[in-house]
């Protein structure tokens, strides 16, 4: 089975290394293939550069098949000149990954515009995915990118969390090119995506190791519980999922 939402990398206040995740992930015998990205690109004002050597030491453990890699793109990456296609081509990407929540696109402003138009078109020509993290902040809607979504009908476009259902569904009903994911999705809110009839638009996945971090968060106010390892929090996100 793929988990489609795996994370390495910098959160908050503590750094997953790749090597602990993948490995926690494949001790699970479930999962043999996961796509991934980096937490890291969350850093305020992180060069691509680092981001890009974290990705190709991680790529260095099991490789591009087994471990397939998302280009997290950032706004901040147009001001550092980060060309799409030149980044594509330097590594084995095997999709895109958007954050409208922790990053601030603005899809009126032009900059922000034609660089998601490159995105699109350049994940519709070379057939891959672009996941999207949805909210229930207005700015992660999961309707927040709906122009591309009808612009793109050949882009997949994944709406991480399907969060909140009502708005996912009717994204699913306007759109075919439109999934999400089960990623620290309560099971409720799944359930009523599949009752609405789009159980098959729905890909696997946990959000790991970000489970883990917030368990740490709330074990610090809970004093006496037993941290989970790594290994024992991904068995349990799969439980979950
Ligand atoms: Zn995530």
């Amino acid at each position: 089975m793929t988990d489609n939402h795996i994370h390495i990398g910098q959160f908050e206040k503590v750094y997953y290394n790749a090597s602990e995740v993948f490995d926690a992930v494949f001790a699970s015998g479930i999962v043999d293939h996961l796509l991934f990205s980096s937490t890291t690109s969350c850093v305020p004002d992180v060069a691509y550069h680092t981001i890009e050597a974290e990705i190709e030491t991680a790529l260095k453990l099991y490789g591009p098949e087994k471990t397939a890699p998302l280009f997290w793109f950032t706004p901040g990456y147009i001001e550092q000149g980060v060309d799409i296609e030149k980044a594509m081509s330097d590594l084995p990407y095997k999709g895109f990954k958007l954050h409208p929540f922790a990053q601030q696109w603005d899809i009126e402003n032009e900059k922000h515009c034609s660089v998601l138009h490159g995105i699109f078109a350049y994940a519709g020509g070379n057939n891959l995915p672009v996941l999207i993290h949805t909210g229930e902040s207005g700015i992660d809607s999961p309707n927040r990118f709906e122009s591309f979504f009808a612009a793109y009908p050949n882009v997949r476009f994944i709406l991480a969390h399907c969060r909140p259902a009502d708005t996912t569904i009717a994204m699913f009903r306007a759109y075919l090119n439109v999934y999400g994911d089960s990623a620290f999705a309560p099971r409720e809110r799944i359930q009523s995506v599949a009752d609405a009839g789009f159980a098959e638009r729905i890909l696997p996945g946990t959000d790991f190791p970000i489970t883990h971090y917030l368990q740490s968060r709330r074990l610090n106010s809970n004093a006496g519980n037993r941290m989970l390892s790594l290994r024992e929090q991904y068995a349990e996100d799969l439980a979950l999922g």
